[in-house]
């Protein structure tokens, strides 16, 4: 089992889930290649309750289509990506794998974005790529009012929404 257990490059910032990782994925959008610097970002989805931070996590701001905010979180010190966090949907975490102590258990259910992905950018050919992410989500999330998340936009990874 892959624990949720990291930081970032220069130490500053530690984090640690006290779950385990509800969903694993690859996105391959263009917000994802210049927040990673490479051509995906791998990336685990944890529940808030239990996620645990120390040291200062900056964040910046990109706007969605249906009014909420997605702020991807660094350490300002070294610059590493950490984790995402939706404005909507407080209740998950996505954190980026490499940024996990042990990145070696990191399973990833889904490749989504594909469509942007790079003509370098080779990822395990088993995973299934495109589709909508929420037939994978774990169903401890899929009831009334939790959260799910569909590929709708452009620019950004998540699309958020409450199962009715
Ligand atoms: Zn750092
Ligand atoms: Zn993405």
């Amino acid at each position: 089992m892959l624990q949720v257990k990291g930081g970032c490059a220069c130490g500053a910032v530690r984090y640690q889930s006290a779950a385990a990782p509800k969903y694993a994925v690859q996105c391959q959008c263009r917000a994802c290649q210049r927040s990673s610097g490479i051509g995906h970002a791998s990336q685990v989805m944890v529940p808030t309750e239990g996620f645990e931070v120390t040291g200062e996590v900056r964040f910046y701001q990109q706007p969605s289509d249906s009014g909420n905010t997605i702020a991807r979180g660094f350490c300002p010190a070294c610059g590493s990506p950490l984790f995402n966090t939706i404005s909507g949907y407080p209740n998950v975490r996505g954190v980026h794998v490499g940024s996990l102590d042990d990145p070696g258990g990191f399973r990833p259910q889904q490749v989504v974005w594909h469509g942007e992905a790079q003509p370098w950018d080779f990822l395990d050919p088993e995973v299934p790529t495109g589709g909508d992410v929420t037939t994978a989500w774990p169903s401890m999330l899929q009831r009334p009012g939790q959260l799910g998340f569909r590929l709708r936009w452009k620019s950004l990874c998540w699309y958020p929404f409450a199962f009715a």
